[in-house]
């Protein structure tokens, strides 16, 4: 990329940012941290000591931990936070917590000027705790425009009476939104306006419209059609940049990245490989792990398989696989630098759960998908990048093998593949354009960074 980092004695503003603390939030906000570090800007990076990032890797940031950082609270144990999380983090607590940390940083002195928080969207108290320092808060949104639109719908969905339909219901069609199935609102996780999980977005999406603007992981050409309703629905700063577009995320990743797979990828033909991996949460049970390298093997179709510890609820059952798999067709990793392979020349499509990072890193290398979405804003990204743009096929009924050997083949080696493949490809190149000069997302970038040195 072309910004080079400045010498540290010509920085003078600051920006702290605070991602939440899981692999797809970590990865974009730390991405950004970077390309705003290039362009000129101190940088603090705030974290729970919960999926800590790599500091290590960031010897030019400076890192503060908090909010799960006093060891004598059981509920800072770590693998609690998502426990404690609804009753401290997200309530007057945590922002107590914020606050204290903020007004000793801010008042301390031995720093520059801090011009803004950006945090993730999730972090909706933080909101309250930037107003009372006057300190302007930007949110950064790791979903897309698309799902962020549905899910500030939730109310308007709650009262058409969606969250309750039965399973007689699923197959049809959401009248307000037709590109979404009953069942693609109902996998959102919420059964009605008054769950914690829809309070939570609800918290998210009022206290995102009392920031001083978002920075959406997204490019205008690739939502085109929601940027219209979004700049109304959210009538505040919006500012589209495809981060994948600018940086990889290998030194944010939390697990260590495999690359004994290369010298393998290296002699496969191009557009042969089908990359699979289905995110950092996403678990399947023993049946489903079955069915999937099933219908790997039944697509006859050469294959690289993310399968991170944790994946299979229970245990990862190799005995229960076909005889001799994965075979010289196949490579099964624990975690793979995913941009890389898909930016190799030998990947010919990403069976994906449909991840917004995945999904934006597949258009990015103009990979075609095919689409296993598991829950939340997944089955709402699979339908569009399948349904509008058509860049990728939609396994509809989970995993079975045969459904799955064909969406492998459809997209591999049929004809309508070759469309898939092909419209892929312009949107990569739509994502290339609107990185120059006048492009979309180099004027955003442009005017974030202006924005962010006015204040
Ligand atoms: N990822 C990776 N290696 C892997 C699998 C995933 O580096 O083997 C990264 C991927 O590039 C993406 C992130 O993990 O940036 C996953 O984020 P996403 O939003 O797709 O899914 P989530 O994990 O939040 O469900």
């Amino acid at each position: 990329m072309g910004n080079q980092p400045q010498t540290t004695a010509s920085r003078n503003r600051r920006i702290i940012l605070f991602p939440f603390p899981f692999q797809g939030h970590i990865n974009p906000m730390l991405q950004l941290a970077s390309l705003l570090y290039y362009r000129g800007f101190s940088i603090t990076i705030l974290h729970t000591n919960f999926n800590a990032p790599k500091i290590s890797n960031y010897p030019h940031f400076t890192f503060i931990s908090i909010l799960d950082n006093h060891p004598e609270d059981e509920r800072f144990s770590k693998s609690l936070l998502l426990d404690f999380a609804p009753d401290f983090i997200f309530k007057q607590d945590g922002a107590d917590a914020l606050r204290d940390e903020l007004e000793l940083l801010l008042a301390s002195g031995k720093d520059e000027p801090v011009s803004c928080l950006i945090t993730d969207a999730f972090w909706h108290f933080t909101q309250s705790v930037a107003d009372s320092l006057n300190l302007p808060r930007l949110v950064l949104r790791t979903s897309s425009l698309y799902s962020t639109i549905i899910y500030s719908s939730i109310p308007l969905l709650d009262d058409c009476g969606y969250f309750t339909l039965d399973d007689n219901h699923l197959e049809e069609q959401v009248v307000k939104f037709p590109l979404l199935k009953v069942k693609d609102i109902l996998k959102i996780g919420i059964r009605s306006n008054k769950d914690p999980y829809a309070e939570l977005i609800g918290d998210m999406v009022k206290q995102t419209k009392a920031s001083s603007g978002i920075i959406w992981n997204s490019f205008k050409e690739l939502e085109e059609t929601e940027l219209e309703r979004v700049q109304h629905d959210f009538p505040i700063l919006n500012f589209l940049i495809p981060l994948p577009k600018y940086l990889t995320t290998s030194s944010s990743s939390l697990l260590d990245q495999d690359r004994t797979f290369f010298p393998w990828l290296d002699q496969q033909p191009p557009n042969s490989v089908l990359y699979v991996s289905f995110g950092s949460i996403s678990k399947v049970d023993e049946k489903e792990f079955v069915e999937i390298a099933h219908g790997l093997v039944h697509s006859k179709q050469a294959f690289l398989w993310v399968v991170r510890p944790g994946f299979v609820k229970g245990s990862t059952s190799l005995e229960l696989l076909p005889n001799g798999f994965p075979g010289e067709s196949g490579r099964v990793v624990e975690w793979a630098p995913q941009q890389e392979v898909l930016a190799h020349e030998v990947t010919g499509a990403f069976w994906t759960h449909s991840g917004w990072n995945s999904t934006l890193e597949s258009v990015c290398e103009g990979v075609a998908m095919i689409c296993s979405p598991f829950r939340g804003d997944q089955p709402l990204d699979a339908r569009y990048m399948s349904g509008l743009l058509r860049v990728g096929v939609y396994i509809e009924n989970g995993f079975q093998r045969e459904e799955i050997s064909n969406a492998i083949r459809r997209v591999m080696v049929d004809e309508e593949g070759k469309e898939i493949r092909e419209r892929a490809r312009v949107l990569k190149q739509k994502g290339d354009v609107s990185l120059m000069k006048g492009g979309s997302s180099n004027e955003s970038m442009e005017s974030l960074v202006d924005y962010i040195s006015s204040l």
